[in-house]
């Protein structure tokens, strides 16, 4: 996979960049929104391993010149989206407190390296985990926690741009935020664009909610977690698709399917077929149907990617 050796400025700005691997199709490429403004700089989410870190503030250096980066901001607590905290050492990481919270039920870089290369390669989720996250150097990384954390909203400066953090989880993870910086949204993980989505946390009216809040801030761009920047109409086509998958979900509990009765059977009807890693819902049924079944016995991250790997290669 090559990454991108520069930043790409996000047009009609002249302060935010934006580091894109163009991970559509893919586990753990995030989008990395750069704000550059005076003699600071802070960038939103780090990419999952030392080596794309490495390699996105090696394309951030001609922007960057002799500055440091101050701040960093993490969406939520997935690896893809923190794990490169650790080669910013001199920034103050910002993240909401239910996401620190959250941080000791998130695998370490050291339990993913031993995940993906120490499971067995005979069971779907050693296999998936090898096929999707074995392109992943995770040795060097260390579990760098926040700095500063907060609920609600938090607001700093970054040279004399405002960057405005608004707490919209639990939806797609326990301590979801979304940055607004001016007309421009990062939405972190509650928005997925090109992709099936995944959410750990739901229920599923949550990442709507989060959603229609990113719409009531009237962006002009909106960078999602993964996938192609778009404007409000391809946010507005995401939510038209998370309440339907919302509506047939339901259906199918109510009609007395289990989970996986009910992903095969939305998937029968070639469910949104142009969008890519159709697996991923089956986490979203299963976290649903926990939902929906009052919740007692929420499964975990790994119980959730075995169901989805199993899917995947049945
Ligand atoms: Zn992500």
């Amino acid at each position: 996979m090559a990454l991108p050796t520069q930043l790409t400025a996000v047009p009609g700005t002249d302060k935010l960049y934006l580091w894109d691997p163009k991970g559509t199709g893919l586990w753990g490429y995030a989008n990395c929104l750069w704000v550059i403004s005076g003699p600071d700089a802070a960038v939103i989410d780090t990419p999952y391993d030392g080596p794309m870190t490495e390699a996105m503030i090696a394309a951030a250096r001609p922007r960057l010149g002799s500055r440091t980066v101050g701040t960093v901001v993490n969406t939520h607590a997935n690896g893809d989206h923190t794990f490169g905290n650790y080669l910013f050492p001199d920034a103050e990481i910002i993240a909401t407190r239910a996401g620190h919270d959250h941080l000791h039920h998130e695998p370490t870089p050291q339990e993913m390296h031993a995940l993906v290369h120490q499971s067995s390669a005979d069971v779907p989720l050693g296999r998936y985990l090898r096929d999707h996250f074995g392109v992943f150097d995770f040795s060097s990384a260390r579990l760098t926690a926040p700095t500063l954390t907060f609920s609600g909203q938090h607001m700093f400066r970054v040279g004399d741009t405002e960057v405005e953090l608004h707490e919209v989880g639990p939806a797609h993870h326990v301590g979801d935020l979304v940055a607004r910086i001016g007309d421009v949204v990062c939405t972190g993980d509650v928005f997925f664009h090109g992709d099936h989505p995944t959410h750990w946390a739901g229920p599923l009216q949550n990442v709507i909610n989060a959603c229609e809040l990113v719409l009531s801030l009237n962006p002009r761009v909106v960078i999602p977690g993964h996938g192609r920047p778009t404007d409000q109409a391809g946010l507005e086509e995401h939510l038209v698709y998370l309440r339907t998958v919302q509506r047939e979900v339901r259906l199918r509990y109510e009609a007395g399917l289990t989970a996986d009765k009910a992903m095969d059977d939305l998937f029968r009807r070639d469910f949104y077929p142009h969008l890519g890693l159709p697996e991923r819902l089956m986490i979203v049924i299963a976290v649903e149907y926990s939902h929906l079944s009052g919740g007692s016995a929420a499964p975990t991250v790994l119980e959730l990617a075995g169901q989805a790997a199993l899917w995947s290669y049945r």
